[in-house]
Formats: structure tokens, C-alpha cells, sequence
């Protein structure tokens, strides 16, 4: 902290100079004069007309609260010394009843945020410049409507007066006077308003309104810097990981005038269209109006090509300057004006907001165009683009009309992409039964807990009324891949009546609505959705393979049936990097045989053990040793006559085919390429029907007394069940214990895997399957697991007398695996880490009770940065793999790593897997495409920084 503070005081470079103006900036300014001041002053640059103002710099907002907000030491001096400047270039003065300067205020951080300081207009007015204004253009009207408008904004944003009661008196005169508008009040009713609003805010802020230029800059200047820190652009910053130590600048700009009459308009546009990306200017205008006055939605404005025929010459002006400024910042543009007087103004200029399809259209048609590199294509294309591309989204004319039609009820967070469609539902239990039987349900809750997840899990979408970016609802959903609007402030539930309301609107439960996770747009009623065939994406087609032309690390992708594996290799997963066996037990038909399997292991095992440790003896005695033949006889003859190694034998018998038909599947799916099969990992009881339900059927079974031989049965499965309970089963008996402990399930895993490629191989179909041992903790385990794998694999080979060439290797996913890596490398040929349980294991957490309780607590007390299931921990799981890694290639050179945990399908952990030098990354078949990119980033990102630093 010292240090800190030392440092902040010795930076000299901040100090002294706090404003610039506009001509004395540019783009690459953005730290110290924020996006919009950055923006303004390199379009100044530029030599296009832009309104002559300066920039109050970031550090200046820093050292405003650094001094326990009072401006530091020059600013004030500076500032106006900044507006004699701005005087002389525009011939006005500040103050000058006779020929009044007026300037807005502009906020402006280095990010785009909203939430933070509105603009104020028109400051500088007061009853003497009012009336100046008024005489000089001519128009008593706009001046008075000028003044309302002003008072009513510094009201609002300077002095925190509550805005409504402005609204309510300027209603009050509309009602007076018969106006229908704003528009049809006359001078005479206006300047009432003016003395009402001066009223209204000597009321509420105990002084009169300052009258004095000056004196209005510099308490908006304040205001400005205090909206740094304000309840929402703390929470907005928070939610998009903005820090907190950036400031925001201020802008002072001369004021031009769109309301000026017919030949006066303002409006935005973009360069390109920012939905389609479709290369054509796109945007609005209204005439004779104010700056925000296109987005308050009064009136209606018309498309930008209207002003072609409306103002020709504003319009080819403007064209001209929007094309201009594209190739200058070489992306597309969103760009403010006004026109006064048919002369044109330009406010604002920076990189446009754009949808995913926008931002991968305009990527690639800029290459194709010679503007960008490639590489510059991909880094312009955000990941999280990628995944909206492939989800369903609202048909955009469908979605165009049902805002026309006011069935947009609410917007919120965007917090989890894609559209769904459902009846609203306003708890989990019943969203659960009915999204079941298949119904299409939204989940609607004030916001989500883990009570909830059996809802959430049966819902196409979830819609909640508080809750952020991190909020249960958006993490549970985001990792679900199921679109989520959070925070929807206007949404009022009722649990009780089950409906909810929003802006008036009302929804019963079971009415139908629409969502856009992309977008946090909720609708009423259906609106048809599109499901994107990744085939049809040409756009992303290319950004893909320029992708894959740049990445190092392969692609591969987590599948356990044939369908989803085959799904992967359409989003050009290059192999599979997990498939979980034990889903495959799951299958109805199977389960009586998986239980049959269970319920006689733990004694068919204990049976066999004990032949294996006599036959051990008898072997040392030696023959003549009678005592111990004999025992062994008995023993052996104890295994020949149980049921419970018939049982297991037989279930182990009957699961071969059936494993051995899966693994032909996923081989035969993913010809060519690797294929890593993990051995089975869940602890056994998973398996079966949980203890608690148990207890419940044999109570009631032994009260009706009814059917013995049901009841005999449950109570087995009872005593096994109650014999397998774990404190911990995430860290019980499970991964390679259970397959050291019950050896036959994994030989006749290795048998399936190896009969299946036998067979395929024999069809001409190239196979590379890779055995994965999994939950290995120490070099024994490897080892022991290792032996057991070649020998059954020998056997198979030999019987068939056939050559596959197959891997054995180990999930890396206990801390002391990566500590030992280099002993386990010794006995495996790959390494794959389970960042899940590695995260678990090295963080002491287990997910679902941390998710559930403290987990989204620390990271919104900043106790964490990030949720590490979702964005891999560097610090210290990625340390433990760096070292696995390091270790592991010292014993083989040629070790094979990968990862396989959910990680490998996000972006930052993808970059990160990147620079520690893994072979692959393994993730949801969807997120196939994802990864491409992030894996291309990451190389063009190390160049980058490497160039820098050069
Ligand atoms: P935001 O960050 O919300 O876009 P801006 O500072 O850009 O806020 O201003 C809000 C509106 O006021 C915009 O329409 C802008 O064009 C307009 N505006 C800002 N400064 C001036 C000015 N000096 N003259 C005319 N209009 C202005
Ligand atoms: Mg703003
Ligand atoms: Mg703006």
C-alpha cells in the first residue's frame, strides 16, 4: 500500500498539465483523455468540423479524489485558460449576454460505460445569455426552450435533484397551455417554465441555481468526477472487470444547435450496419432537434438515407467523413453529428458495438477489402462471438416486428446467449416436471439458488428479476449453455399469484415469451428462432481456418457417443480428448446389469483376493507344503461354487459387447484421429438408487408385508448401498482405486476398447485409440494400472493376432500427480489435465457446494477474481500443471499433454494452455470453434507482446 501511495506521488508526468485541447490530442490518447476525448481530438487532427472544446485528462479525476475531491493545484487555472481559447476560435464569450458561448459537458472514460454521468447541454445559459441567444438567433423560442432544457438537465445531473419533478411540471404546463408536445409550447409558456424550474431546484437545493458561467463548469466539471464513483458505474465496472483506478475525463465542448429550425437535424451512424455487417452507411436522424433526442424516442427518426434527399450536401459530407474515418481507424465506426444551419458537425467517432454476425462479417469483408490484416481480422472477433453464431437467435424481422408491435416488455442483463422460447414458470419444481415431459419452459425467479438447478436443468431459458453478471442464475446457466436474462430491474414477480409484470405488461404462468440471452431482450409471446448450420457460416468458415493456420495447439473435443463425436469433427475437432465410459452404464437396458455387476463385486473380489494371496503362499512353500495346497484347493473350490463371482462374472460378460459396440462407434466416427477413453471414475453407488430413497422403499415394503421376495431384494441393495457410503465420495473410492480394488471392470474396458479396434482395423478403418487411467495420484498407481492395461491388451492381440497400435496414459488431476509427474511420466505416454477435479483438489473446494454457497460471494468481494471452475486459476492450478508439464517432458521428451477439463474451451484458459506448451486442448464439441480461435489469439497476442517489447 506504501508503495502504491509513494508512487502515485512521485509520478510527475500527470502533473501540471491536466487539460488539453482538442487539437492537442489523439486516438492514441485513450489512458489520459478517454475514449470520447481521444475520439474528438483525433477527428480535430484530422482537420474535419468538429466544435471547437478541450479534455479534462483521467489523471486529473484521480487527483481530484486523490486531494479528497477538490481539483488539484493548475486545473481550474487551465480550464479557462482552455475556454479563452476556445473564445477566440469561435468569436464567442463565455458569459457575454451579447454573444454568448454555450458549451456541453461531457463525461467520457477510457471505456465506454454506461452508468456513468449523463451530458450536460447548453451550459452557460442564464436570463441574460438566454436572452442574447434569443436575440441573435432570432428565435425567442428555441433560446427559452434552450434555458428549460439546461435547468433541467444540471438540475438533474449536477445538483441530484429527482427529475420527475421537472417531468411533472413541465406536464402540468403542457396541460395548462393545451399542448399536445413539447414542441407546442410558445415562448410566453416556456419562460413560465424557466421560473418554475428555477423554483423547483431552489427547493430542493436550498440556493438558487447559479447564474454564473463559471461558477456551472465548474460544479459540472465535479459532477462529472464524482459519476466516477457513483452506485452504477461502480456496478457496471464490476460486472465487466473494468478497474477501478482508470478515471474518467471530462469533455467541454462548443455547443451547436440541430434545433435551429428545418434546416437543423441531428443524428448517429454507423459505417457499416452493426447487425448484418453488411457494408452500407446505417443510422438516423431527426430534423430540428437535440442531441438526445434520437434516443429519447419522442419522435420518430428517419433512416440516414432520407438526409440524401433532405440536406444533399450535408448528406455526401457526411458519407464522405464516415469513410474517411473508417480507413482511418481501420474498423468500423459509430459517429455522432449535428447539422446547424446546413452545416455539419461532427461529435463523436469511435469503434462501433456490433453483433456477432456484424463483427465476423466486417472482419473478414475487411480483409477481402485490403484494410486489415488477417491477423487483425481475428482479433477484432470476440470468442463469446463465436458461441452466439452457433446458437439459435430470433429471427431478425420477426424480432423487429414484435418491437414494433410493443412486445418487447423488458430489457436486462445480457447474461448467458442465445433465444428461447417457453412458457414463463415460476418455480423450479414445477418447470422440472413439466419441462420433463418435454413442454418448452422458461424459468422465471426473483433470482436462483441451488434449490433451483433441477428447474434450470429442465428449462430452455432462464429470466430472473435481480442478480449480475455473476449472479447464480447467469454463472449456472453460462455453464449449462442455456440463454439467461438476469437482472431485469423492472420486472416485478409475484410468487404468490404466479405472474409477473413489467412495464405494465402482465404474464401468467404459463403464458408463452421469448427471450435473447445476447441480448437481454424479453418479449412476450413466441418469436421464431433460427438454429445456425455451422456449415452455412462461410464468414466464420474463414475465420476459422485462418485461425487454424496460425494456432500451435490442437483442437479436440470431449464426446461420449458417436453423434456428438461426429458433431466435434464438423467444428474440426482433431480429436477426442475425453470419453467418459460410464455414461454408456447409465443406458436403461444396461443398469440391471450395472447393478448386478456392483452389488456382487465387493465379494467376488474378496474371493479372488484370497485365492491370489494363497496361491502366492503356496508358491513360496512350495508343493510339498499340503497344509497350504490345501487351503488354496478350498479356496478355489469357494470361487467355483459362489454366486457372487457367477454373478459378476457373468454381468462383466454380458457389459463386453455392449462397451465393445460403444467404442466401435466413437473409433469408427473419428477415423484417423486420436480417441482418449477414460476408465471408468464415479464412485460405484452413483450407480445405484440412493440410500434415502432405499430406506423409504424397504420401510414401506416391510409395513405391507406383502412381497417378500421384493422386499429381500431392496434390502440387499440397502446393506450395499449403506455399505458403500462415503464422508467424501468426491474423494473416496473412485478413478483407478476402484479399478485396482475391482480389477475385472477396467480388463473388460481394456478388452472392449482393444476388441473394438481389432475389429475396425480388420475393416481398413484406422484407429488410435488412447487409454486414459484415471484420478492417479502416485507412480504405483500408473504403474499397477499400467501393467494390468498391457497384459489384458497382449491377450486380445494375441487371441486375434493382430498389431493396434494404442496409448496408456494418465488424467492429471490431483495436486501430488503434478508434483510426482516426472515418476508418473515414467509409466504413461500421456498426460491429460482434469482441470475440474484439479481445481477442486488444489483449492480444497468441491464445486457444487462451493458454487452453491461462498463461491460467487468471492468473487464479488474480489476475494477472487474469477470463478476458477470456469477460468483457470494460473496462480496456482496452473502452476501445478507448468510443473507437471516441465517434469513430465523430462522423463519423455515426446510426452503427449492435453487438457480435457471444461477449461479447454475457454478463452483466457485456452491462451493460457497456449504458453505452457500443451499439445492440445479437449472441449465441448460447441465450443470446438471457440477454441480454434482462442488458440490463434494466443499465438497472435505472444507475437504481439513479444514485437513490443523488442
Ligand atoms: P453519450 O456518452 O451518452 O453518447 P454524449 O456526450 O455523446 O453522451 O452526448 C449526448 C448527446 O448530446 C449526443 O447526442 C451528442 O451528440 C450531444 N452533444 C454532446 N455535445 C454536444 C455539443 N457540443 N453540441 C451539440 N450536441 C452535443
Ligand atoms: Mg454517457
Ligand atoms: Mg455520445
Amino acid at each position: 500500500m506504501a508503495q502504491t501511495l509513494t508512487d502515485k506521488s512521485e509520478a510527475p508526468a500527470t502533473h501540471g498539465k491536466w487539460v488539453y485541447l482538442f487539437e492537442e490530442g489523439n486516438a492514441g490518447m485513450r489512458d489520459l483523455l478517454g475514449g470520447k476525448g481521444a475520439g474528438v481530438a483525433e477527428m480535430t487532427q484530422a482537420g474535419l468540423p468538429v466544435p471547437p472544446g478541450f479534455t479534462i485528462t483521467t489523471a486529473a479525476c484521480n487527483a481530484y479524489y486523490d486531494a479528497g475531491q477538490q481539483f488539484p493545484n493548475g486545473l481550474w487555472d487551465q480550464a479557462k485558460q482552455a475556454m479563452k481559447d476556445v473564445e477566440e476560435k469561435t468569436g464567442k464569450q463565455f458569459g457575454n449576454p451579447s454573444n454568448p458561448l454555450l458549451v456541453s459537458v461531457r463525461s467520457g472514460a477510457k471505456f465506454s460505460m454506461p452508468g456513468m454521468m449523463d451530458t450536460v447541454l447548453n451550459l452557460g445559459l442564464n436570463d441574460e445569455t438566454t436572452e442574447g441567444i434569443a436575440r441573435q438567433s432570432g428565435n425567442a423560442r428555441f433560446a427559452y426552450d434552450a434555458y428549460r432544457r439546461f435547468i433541467q438537465m444540471f438540475g438533474k445531473i449536477v445538483l441530484d435533484i429527482d427529475p420527475d419533478l421537472y417531468e411533472h411540471a413541465l406536464e402540468d404546463k403542457k396541460q395548462e397551455a393545451g399542448a399536445a408536445t413539447d414542441a407546442d409550447l410558445d415562448v410566453a409558456a416556456l419562460q413560465q417554465l424557466v421560473e418554475r424550474f428555477k423554483a423547483i431546484t431552489r427547493e430542493q437545493f436550498g440556493r438558487d441555481f447559479p447564474t454564473d458561467p463559471y461558477e456551472q463548469l465548474q460544479q459540472a466539471i465535479a459532477a462529472v468526477f464524482r459519476s466516477w464513483n457513483g452506485e452504477r458505474a461502480r456496478a457496471y465496472r464490476q460486472s465487466e472487470g473494468i478497474p477501478d483506478d482508470l478515471g474518467t475525463a471530462v469533455n467541454v465542448q462548443t455547443m451547436v444547435f440541430g434545433n435551429m429550425g428545418n434546416d437543423s437535424g441531428t443524428g448517429v451512424a454507423f459505417t457499416r450496419n452493426p447487425s448484418t455487417g453488411e457494408a452500407k452507411l446505417f443510422g438516423e436522424y431527426l430534423i430540428n432537434a437535440q442531441g438526445e433526442d434520437v434516443v429519447a424516442g419522442i419522435r420518430t427518426p428517419k433512416p440516414i438515407s432520407a438526409l440524401h434527399q433532405e440536406m444533399p450536401e450535408a448528406y455526401q459530407e457526411f458519407q464522405d467523413i464516415a469513410t474517411r474515418m473508417e480507413r482511418h481507424y481501420r474498423d468500423m465506426q459509430d459517429l455522432e453529428f449535428t447539422i446547424e444551419r446546413g452545416k455539419l458537425y461532427m461529435l463523436q467517432t469511435r469503434n462501433a458495438k456490433r453483433t456477432a454476425a456484424a463483427a465476423v462479417k466486417v472482419a473478414v469483408d475487411m480483409v477481402n477489402e485490403g484494410s486489415i490484416s488477417r491477423q487483425e481480422a481475428l482479433m477484432r472477433v470476440d470468442p463469446k462471438h463465436v458461441v452466439q453464431l452457433l446458437l439459435p437467435r430470433f429471427d431478425d424481422q420477426a424480432r423487429q416486428q414484435a418491437i414494433d408491435a410493443g412486445k418487447l416488455i423488458a430489457s436486462g442483463l445480457n447474461a448467458s446467449p442465445g433465444a428461447a422460447v417457453g412458457k414463463a414458470v415460476f418455480d423450479a419444481d414445477r418447470a422440472a416436471e413439466q419441462g420433463i415431459s418435454g413442454e418448452a419452459i422458461i424459468l422465471v425467479r426473483p433470482e436462483t439458488s441451488p434449490d433451483d438447478v433441477h428447474g434450470m436443468i429442465a428449462a430452455r431459458g432462464i429470466l430472473t428479476a435481480r442478480g449480475g453478471a455473476t449472479s447464480h442464475a447467469a454463472v449456472v446457466a453460462r455453464g449449462m449453455g442455456k440463454p439467461c436474462v438476469a437482472g431485469v430491474e423492472s420486472l416485478r414477480i409475484d410468487l404468490g399469484a404466479r405472474t409477473m409484470t413489467s412495464n405494465g405488461n402482465q404474464v401468467r404462468e404459463g403464458d408463452v415469451i421469448s427471450i435473447d440471452g445476447a441480448t437481454g431482450e424479453v418479449f412476450l409471446g413466441e418469436i421464431p428462432a433460427i438454429s445456425p448450420r455451422f456449415s452455412e457460416e462461410r464468414e466464420l468458415a474463414e475465420i476459422l481456418a485462418w485461425s487454424d493456420d496460425i494456432r500451435r495447439l490442437q483442437v479436440w473435443a470431449n464426446a461420449d457417443y458417436p453423434r456428438d463425436a461426429e458433431r466435434a469433427r464438423e467444428y474440426g475437432a482433431q480429436g477426442i480428448g475425453l470419453c467418459r465410459t460410464e455414461h454408456m452404464f447409465f443406458e436403461e437396458e444396461r443398469l440391471p446389469i450395472v447393478h448386478q455387476m456392483i452389488l456382487s463385486a465387493e465379494e467376488a473380489n474378496r474371493l479372488q483376493d484370497e485365492v491370489s494371496t494363497l496361491e502366492a503362499d503356496a508358491g513360496q512353500r512350495g508343493r510339498q507344503d499340503g497344509r497350504a495346497q490345501e487351503a488354496l484347493q478350498t479356496a478355489r473350490q469357494r470361487v467355483q461354487s459362489s454366486q457372487a463371482v457367477r454373478d459378476y462374472q457373468d454381468a462383466l460378460r454380458k457389459l463386453l459387447p455392449i462397451q465393445t459396440q460403444d467404442f466401435r462407434g466413437i473409433l469408427q466416427a473419428m477415423q484417423g484421429l486420436p480417441v482418449v477413453i477414460r476408465l471408468i471414475d464415479p464412485p460405484l453407488h452413483e450407480f445405484l438408487p440412493s440410500y434415502d430413497e432405499l430406506i423409504e422403499e424397504v420401510t414401506t415394503l416391510r409395513i405391507r408385508g406383502n412381497d417378500p421376495s421384493e422386499l429381500k431384494k431392496k434390502e440387499h441393495l440397502l446393506q450395499t448401498v449403506a455399505g458403500m457410503r462415503e464422508q467424501n465420495p468426491m474423494l473416496g473410492l473412485r478413478g483407478i482405486r476402484l479399478g485396482i480394488l475391482y480389477p475385472g471392470i477396467i480388463d473388460m474396458q481394456v478388452r472392449a476398447i482393444l476388441s473394438a479396434a481389432v475389429q475396425l482395423q480388420a475393416e481398413g478403418v484406422d484407429v488410435r485409440p488412447e487409454i486414459m487411467v484415471p484420478l492417479v495420484g502416485t507412480a504405483n498407481e500408473m504403474k499397477t494400472a499400467k501393467e494390468r492395461i498391457e497384459r489384458v491388451a497382449s491377450e486380445v492381440l494375441g487371441e486375434s493376432n493382430a498389431d493396434v497400435h494404442y496409448k496408456i496414459g494418465t488424467m492429471i488431476e490431483i495436486p501430488r500427480a503434478c508434483l510426482t509427474a516426472d515418476k508418473i511420466a515414467e509409466d504413461a505416454e500421456f498426460f491429460s489435465f482434469g482441470t475440474n477435479d484439479l481445481t477442486q483438489t488444489a483449492f480444497g473446494y468441491s464445486r457444487d457446494d462451493a458454487e452453491g454457497k461462498f463461491l460467487l460471494k468471492y468473487v464479488e468481494m474480489g476475494i477472487l477474481p474469477t470463478n476458477p471452475f470456469q477460468e483457470l486459476d494460473r496462480d496456482g492450478v496452473g502452476k501445478l500443471m507448468k510443473m507437471a508439464v516441465q517434469a513430465g517432458r523430462e522423463t519423455r521428451p515426446d510426452l503427449e499433454i492435453g487438457i480435457c477439463g471444461e477449461h479447454g474451451g475457454d478463452p483466457s484458459s485456452v491462451e493460457f494452455c497456449n504458453s505452457i506448451g500443451l499439445n492440445y486442448v479437449s472441449c465441448s464439441p460447441f465450443r470446438v470453434p471457440v477454441a480454434r480461435l482462442a488458440a490463434a489469439q494466443a499465438v497472435i497476442a505472444e507475437q504481439t507482446s513479444r514485437s513490443e517489447t523488442r
